[in-house]
């Protein structure tokens, strides 16, 4: 009795916006040594159908950055014949999109069918980021990682220009156990005729805020957690950080200090500090836990209204422990590392 008596509580953390709570679990904490281990290999039997030389392989490269004398343009892959080979960056539909674009333009008007039911119109595209198999943001060189970020800058503006997308998601899944099937190094972009849950909860609660204070939550949490415990990395224009109710291990958001509500409008030099910033991120994690699998995704607002109260973010998702019966019947969580051990962890395997 007296040893239960004893026993510190676990703390039960709400997070900043979202109606999600977790058991920071300190009792039966891990170091985040504790989680490298050795690399599930991706085992591809035929040929990378990303790889140079392999164009073929896939449908026409609806936007690919081209290396030519005069510098880098924008192309597409021509219907029929040759393709270039000359891409550094290669954007592709996928094979088996979980969106496809109306048949007909006017279907765009009649995606709901009742309330429950709709037409799952929209648009799924596999950006192919390196040339090279390998070229991970952790290892990539800054100059190819600013293609990568302005690729996904053009993406969103040409496929959140159409008018039966609402919301689009910019994610990389990296890694066998974090979903993916092929190890070239690439991104996917899923366009949707409605804005995800998620998002739609950060945008309603930013929103209250923004009414009750007249300031976005996302620039007071970013001064917040700039000067606590769970600061990772800043630059002059990003700020990264594990957040206050982490649900992964190792968890961390990149912030941009800018407030805004999409990354479309980013300068040049933003760009430049995001491709740092990621490298920097990544190449921590990596060294620390064995190269995690993880899964990344942007988190931003398309509609003019939001822009005073919105602020454009990445969530980074190392996959390290195994969601079971709690977490998937409750949407409750428990994070075995807590965000300020993460933090410590990672901030110490930044290298300059
Ligand atoms: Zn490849
Ligand atoms: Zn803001
Ligand atoms: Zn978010």
């Amino acid at each position: 009795m007296l040893r239960v008596l004893d026993m510190p509580y676990n703390e039960l953390r709400k997070d900043y916006l979202l109606n999600r709570w977790v058991v920071i679990a300190t009792e039966r904490s891990r170091r985040p040594t504790d989680f490298a281990k050795p690399k599930a290999e991706i085992t591809q039997t035929a040929a990378c159908p990303m790889c140079v030389g392999n164009e073929h392989l896939t449908p026409p490269a609806v936007m690919l950055y081209l290396k030519e004398n005069d510098g880098i343009n924008v192309a597409q892959d021509p219907l029929t014949g040759e393709r270039p080979k000359n891409w550094l960056i290669r954007v592709i539909p996928n094979l088996y999109p979980a969106y496809s674009p109306p048949k007909q333009p006017e279907d765009s008007e009649q995606i709901f069918k009742t309330e429950f039911l709709a037409d799952a119109i929209g648009g799924h595209e596999v950006i192919v980021e390196s040339p090279n198999h390998d070229e991970d943001p952790a290892d990539a060189e800054l100059p190819q990682l600013e293609l990568v970020i302005h690729a996904y800058i053009d993406r969103l503006k040409a496929l959140s220009a159409k008018p039966y997308v609402k919301y689009v998601s910019i994610f990389r899944n990296f890694g066998k156990e974090a979903g993916t099937s092929l190890s070239h190094a690439h991104s996917q972009v899923i366009a949707t005729p409605i804005v995800p849950t998620t998002v739609q909860e950060e945008l309603d609660a930013s929103k209250s805020y923004y009414r009750e204070y007249r300031k976005c939550v996302f620039c007071d949490i970013v001064k917040q957690e700039a000067k606590g415990p769970r600061l990772i990395y800043e630059n002059a224009e990003f700020v990264v950080f594990a957040p206050y109710a982490s649900i992964n291990p190792m968890e961390f958001w990149i912030v941009p200090k800018k407030h805004s509500a999409t990354m479309i409008d980013l300068t040049g030099a933003e760009v430049e500090a995001l491709a740092e910033t990621l490298k920097l991120s990544f190449k921590a994690l990596k060294d620390l836990v064995n190269d995690p699998p993880y899964n990344y995704g942007f988190h931003l607002a398309l509609n003019q209204e939001a822009k005073d109260y919105y602020h454009w973010h990445l969530e980074v998702y190392p996959k390290l422990s195994i969601w079971a019966g709690f977490e998937l019947n409750t949407g409750t969580y428990i994070n075995t590392v807590t965000p300020e051990t993460a933090a410590e962890s990672l901030r110490n395997a930044v290298k300059l």
